[in-house]
């Protein structure tokens, strides 16, 4: 790996490429392509997912027609209701939902969904973006939470600068409609084996897709280029543990590729040694963050090797939204590293996640680092230290996929 090549897989990659798309399944070819060019055979492994083809999704408040995109797994319907901004959630406020459209500041999580149906709110209106930039896109979102209400109201997406204009002219009266339909495709995760002395495996895992407005560079190109660069490593340095490499597919649409992998292979995660996880990496002004999802003993493992290598990095002992939740659900100790960026020198989810937020020369640094640290786990006869998953860490895990829906969902 160098920085003509990363720079060129950046540019070969700058497309939208969400799960369950063809854009999707040309970048899992791509990745093995670039395998292949390293002498490396990886495979495509695919697995079912649900999609959706939204046919109508309109929002009419006051007379004037807002542009908008329903969520996924979105009720088809028409309501028509008075219009209430919700930007608390007290008591109070909720009530005030009662047989309402409701635009809500915030994300919508399962408990204000709950909320927000017990309060008998008829239809959902959330936003994405920033006021202070130009673009009005709106993004792509989806209900990755079991919804069994009875009267599930439609939720659509509209651009913050329409939610603030809504607020602004005190609106009164707004209409939604949504038809959507589903089916099963496929999404794809792409392996690549190298296999050491022992069946003992560890696991490199980065998600090559995007979410629906970005072509993800930062999001997550860096960490996939960052694996086939390790790839590249430890084919030269034979490893004594065997090394598993996974890009995974759907992470953005709730780390479905990871916790389909972890069902379908869960005969070898019994000798699944770690999963090391990377989720935005090589940025230009980040600082190199690691996280130990173990335990302490890991955290202070990792502080102790950064000072060793005169590496200014910061070590977390907690557990981040990426596909290394799915193994610690799974029972396989994980660990994540990420380049963590400074305020304003980086978006992520938006059109501005381009290479340009990234430095082919930071994530060459990236990747000798996550090599050497690894590799200690890799070659050592015996691991140097308890790799228990904590309780505080399996509550967080159980708390992260509480009613989380999976790539197949129950209608
Ligand atoms: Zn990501």
């Amino acid at each position: 790996m160098n920085c003509k090549m990363i720079n060129k897989i950046f540019k070969d990659t700058a497309y939208i490429r969400t799960g369950g798309t063809k854009e999707e399944l040309a970048c899992a070819e791509y990745i093995k392509s670039l395998c292949a060019e390293m002498g490396l055979e990886a495979r495509i492994e695919a697995f079912p997912i649900t999609m959706y083809e939204t046919k109508t999704a309109r929002l009419v408040v006051d007379g004037r027609e807002i542009p908008c995109r329903a969520f996924n797994g979105s009720e088809s319907k028409t309501v028509a209701a008075g219009f209430y901004y919700l930007n608390n959630l007290s008591s109070a406020s909720l009530k005030k939902c009662k047989d309402k459209i409701v635009l809500l500041g915030g994300r919508l999580t399962f408990s204000i969904y709950d909320k927000l149906t017990e309060n008998n709110a008829l239809g959902i209106i959330t936003y994405n973006g920033n006021i202070c930039y130009r673009d009005t896109d709106i993004e792509q979102k989806e209900i990755c939470f079991e919804h069994k209400a009875e009267n599930r109201p439609p939720i659509i997406n509209i651009n913050v600068k329409d939610a603030m204009a809504l607020v602004k002219a005190n609106s009164k009266f707004a209409e939604i409609t949504t038809q959507q339909s589903h089916y099963i495709g496929e999404s794809h995760n792409v392996i690549l084996d190298i296999e050491g002395e022992s069946e003992e495996t560890i696991i490199f895992s980065a998600h090559y897709d995007s979410s629906s407005l970005s072509i993800g560079a930062y999001d997550n190109m860096s960490s996939c280029i960052a694996l086939l660069g390790l790839a590249e490593y430890f084919s030269a340095n034979r490893p004594r543990r065997s090394i598993r490499f996974l890009w995974c597919g759907s992470e953005e649409r709730g780390l479905l590729g990871s916790e389909e992998y972890c069902a379908m292979h869960k005969a070898e995660l019994e000798h699944t040694l770690l999963n090391v996880n990377l989720d935005m990496v090589g940025s230009f002004m980040g600082v190199f963050t690691a996280f130990s999802c173990i335990n302490e003993q890991m955290a202070d493992f990792m502080t102790k090797f950064f000072k060793k290598q005169r590496v200014a990095a910061e070590v977390k002992y907690k557990i981040r939204s990426s596909d290394s939740n799915s193994f610690i659900r799974a029972g396989v100790p994980a660990i994540s590293f990420a380049r963590n960026t400074m305020d304003g020198t980086h978006t992520i989810h938006t059109r501005y996640d381009t290479a340009e937020m990234v430095s082919a020369k930071t994530l060459l640094t990236d990747i000798k680092l996550i090599a050497k640290f690894t590799e200690i786990f890799a070659n050592a006869d015996e691991i140097p230290l308890s790799l228990e998953i904590t309780d505080e860490i399996k509550n967080d895990i159980q708390n992260y996929f509480k009613r989380k829906t999976r790539a197949v969902k129950e209608f």
